[in-house]
């Protein structure tokens, strides 16, 4: 079934505008802000200690937080410089790290994917990265289909290399950072990547036999109009990525520094930046991708798309997933892992990275371990956004009951977004519309039970839309 035009789905421009507030994105739940700051790594030690007699699946993740040049737009936790010996000695720190903590891994379950992301993992060259795998491979059993999958920064790879992700580190699916095929917007946001280097990657990833390729779009950078963007699009169609993460550009000067040198470049006015949204979901959507929800899209004959189609989705901190199981062990500076109902993070800070490290300790800056009311509005905020639906079955260990009375204690707040068209109050479930899917964080906020302290503690969230 096809996704829509925002116009056949009833959605105006004003909707948008009205439904655009400062809402979490709800890769994890509870929320980033609202964890422990005094979360220890001999908490998580003793949660992952209990981890005993468990088989079922999870995740590794690894981050590469270098990158030669900080592009302007860019919100990630990165390592800015141009030393490339700095990534012989991280991989070091990295088997410390995931030596420590699969000493307290006791769960028996095989490990079923694997990604790498950053700043740039092909700031690793490819036997750093062979590794890195190494690694991973001697402290973890893997599973024999298990998923690879990295992120390539286009400027740094040739296609000797991208072939040998494939070839030789068994990687299947690959994602590019592209934000914007004009080339003005390019030079304005100081990244420089040409179209031919694009399309030449992207070349390079189909002739290596890449499973999925992945691109990421942004909408709202400097000097992009109404015609540069279209132009962008048309690439995109060319091209014909399995997938596609468009985001909305969050401008935050305040809090990234880096971004103030953006200030005296013609950022688009709200007005565009809806038209261009608007313009790419419409777009996208006829030419064969599907809206999976939260700024993702995947051709109709995608496993995201199928998976979502059979309810099955799941959700974790590097976006929506197909796989069972959405537990991930994660590895290096500002790593999030997610492991059974317990999240702990990473310093961003390299050098207390490796000092806690030098004392046989990970470095976990702040986390936390859900409580059984957690656990419940986790699942129902991952099932709203993931499969549009909370059906009022057993699951999870949470009875029918317990969903049924959730949604009636969150019916006042509920019944204006029914109202609007975005959900239904079904008796048997609780159901996003495909109107709905455009605003899944103002649905998901109803379930939140922290948001309503954001304001307090002055956390400001990135626009729902
Ligand atoms: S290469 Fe990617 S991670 Fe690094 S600064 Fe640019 S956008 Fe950010």
């Amino acid at each position: 079934m096809s996704t829509g035009t925002i116009e056949s789905l009833g959605i105006t421009p004003e909707k948008i505008t009205q439904y655009d507030q400062r809402i979490p994105r709800y890769t994890s739940y509870p929320t980033a802000p609202f964890w422990r700051s005094d979360f220890t790594w001999e908490e998580w030690r003793a949660h992952l200690d209990g981890s005993a007699g468990t088989n079922s699946p999870f995740s590794l993740y690894v981050h590469v937080p270098f990158c030669e040049k900080h592009c302007l737009f860019c919100a990630c936790n990165v390592i800015i410089t141009p030393k490339k010996e700095v990534a012989e000695d991280y991989l070091g720190w990295l088997e410390k790290e995931i030596a420590l903590t699969a000493s307290h891994f006791r769960g028996e379950g095989e490990a079923n994917w694997l990604h790498l992301g950053g700043g740039t993992p092909n700031y690793l060259n490819v036997d750093q990265l062979q590794r890195l795998v190494t690694i991973l491979k001697d402290h973890f059993r893997f599973a024999a289909d298990a998923e690879r999958s990295i992120e390539i920064d286009p400027r740094l790879a040739s296609p000797e290399q991208v072939a040998a992700y494939h070839d030789l580190l068994g990687f299947r699916r690959i994602s590019f950072g592209v934000q914007d095929f004009h080339a003005e917007t390019q030079s304005a946001i100081g990244r420089g990547q040409t179209r031919e280097i694009t399309f030449a990657n992207v070349a390079s990833a189909r002739a290596a036999g890449f499973r999925s390729v992945n691109i990421d779009l942004i909408y709202g950078l400097p000097r992009q109009s109404t015609e540069s963007w279209s132009e962008t699009l048309d690439a995109i169609c060319e091209l014909r990525p399995d997938r596609i993460a468009l985001y909305n550009f969050a401008f935050l000067p305040t809090k990234l520094a880096h971004q103030r040198a953006l200030s005296n470049e013609a950022l688009p006015p709200a007005e565009l930046k809806l038209e261009m949204f608007i313009e790419a979901h419409n777009r996208l959507t006829a030419a064969g991708w599907e809206f999976i929800g939260m700024d993702h899209y995947a051709l109709r004959e995608d496993s995201l798309t199928k998976a979502q189609e059979a309810g099955s989705l799941r959700r974790n901190f590097m976006g929506y997933t197909t796989l069972r199981g959405s537990d991930m062990l994660a590895f290096g500076t500002s790593a999030i892992s997610d492991f059974r109902s317990g999240f702990a993070q990473n310093t961003k800070k390299l050098s207390q990275y490796k000092k806690a490290l030098s004392e046989g300790i990970v470095p976990v800056e702040h986390g936390m371990i859900l409580s059984e009311d957690d656990r419940l509005r986790q699942f129902v905020i991952e099932e709203l956004m993931c499969n549009g639906a909370l059906r009022y079955t057993s699951q999870r260990g949470f009875s029918e009951e317990v969903f049924r009375e959730l949604v009636t204690a969150a019916r006042e707040r509920l019944e204006p977004l029914a109202e609007d068209g975005l959900v239904t109050l079904d008796d048997d479930a609780l159901r996003v519309t495909r109107k709905g899917r455009i605003f899944l964080r103002n649905i998901a906020v109803v379930f939140d039970s922290y948001f309503h302290r954001a304001q307090e503690k002055k956390i400001i969230f990135s626009r729902a839309v």
